[in-house]
């Protein structure tokens, strides 16, 4: 079908990003090509850019980047693709599954020993895992597409935090996860109090549904929550932000009987000090959380489709791929909440 070339971005070594044209990849049996017209940035590929984190491909191996947060238009199908077809808005869930292992026979499939990852979203063309595309719906932007899969991991996250109603929970993080998290976590039916060091930020999570909103650089969170809760401490924390810090922090924070969630990796890697009392005697779990399932996958873009979490407002630049050193020059100075990347400057 085709032949012509793309372009896509590069990592040489870290740091040393550059934009190349090459060959328009062709799908396998069971893949699709898709035409990217939106690539949200992910700390994760700040964290891959700059030389940490798992992913540690560089050099030709490397197009398109840890871009993993991708929609646009189908192209071409393979010929086992069954559902999907040309000219179908789609968005990618990123994490092909074998379906076999022992892992995805519990529904873990973001654990499946033989998972496969579609990443190189920051590119003009990529393959996607046919079985677990979706359809997006008409009402449905490339742009807003590109927060269902960080929503899905959130819902991983707020559904292993079994956070419920009238519960009381801390987000430590302002940044684009914390604000999904405030949602998720308001339609449980908790009343949510976020914690950050962005007053703009918490000025958007206040619209968005926060509850209370507490800068950390301005006041003592321990005095606050605890003036908050009469004493008793929160009922979970959910930890949004890297840094042994913010782990620390919700340490002090959680009641009796409560949770927190590690939700964010932290780069170079930390350690902290726990004593072993304080979760002993006050029956504090502690969980971690990353990724999600296919079931997450989908009830997160059906989140999005039925408006019960606004995506909308957290979006804060978009800038096209020729210019991808600038959007993760904004992500990785913190400015703004969510960037996106747009391959393509065609309209819809
Ligand atoms: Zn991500
Ligand atoms: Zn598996």
């Amino acid at each position: 079908m085709m032949s012509k070339n793309m372009l896509a971005a590069y990592l040489i070594s870290p740091k040393n990003l550059v934009l190349k044209e090459r060959p328009i990849p062709r799908p396998e049996r069971n893949e699709v090509l898709v035409k990217i017209m939106a690539c949200g940035v992910c700390p994760t590929d700040i964290r891959y850019f700059l030389g940490y984190g798992k992913h540690t491909f560089y050099g030709e191996e490397s197009y398109g980047l840890t871009g993993h947060e991708w929609s646009g238009v189908v192209i071409e199908v393979g010929e086992d693709v069954e559902k999907i077809r040309i000219n179908d808005r789609v968005v990618v869930d990123h994490i092909a599954s074998c379906g076999a292992c022992g892992y995805c026979r519990r529904n873990l499939t973001h654990h499946c020993i033989n998972k496969r990852y579609y990443l190189r979203g920051y590119a003009e063309y990529g393959l996607a895992y046919g079985p677990t595309l979706l359809k997006l719906p008409e009402k449905i932007s490339f742009e807003e597409a590109c927060f269902v899969e960080p929503l899905s991991s959130c819902i991983n996250s707020i559904e292993r935090a079994s956070i419920s109603m009238g519960e009381v929970v801390a987000i430590i993080g302002d940044g684009v996860i914390g604000m999904l998290h405030l949602q998720l976590a308001k339609l449980r039916g908790a009343e949510v109090v976020m914690i950050g060091h962005h007053n703009d930020r918490l000025e958007i999570s206040e619209k968005i549904g926060a509850d209370y909103t507490f800068n950390s650089k301005e006041v003592d969170i321990y005095e606050e929550i605890s003036r908050l809760t009469d004493n008793y401490g929160v009922d979970a924390v959910i930890v949004a932000t890297q840094g042994t810090e913010a782990l620390e922090s919700a340490l002090r924070i959680v009641g009796k009987s409560s949770r927190i969630i590690v939700f964010s990796g932290t780069y170079p890697e930390e350690k902290i000090s726990i004593n072993p009392n304080r979760i002993h005697y006050s029956e504090i779990s502690i969980i971690g959380a990353s990724e999600h399932n296919v079931r997450q996958f989908t009830t997160s873009l059906k989140l999005i489709e039925k408006g019960l979490v606004r995506v909308k407002p957290l979006i804060s630049n978009i800038v096209p791929l020729i210019e991808i050193d600038r959007a993760f020059d904004i992500v990785m100075n913190r400015r703004g909440l969510k960037t996106i990347v747009r391959p393509h400057q065609e309209d819809e």
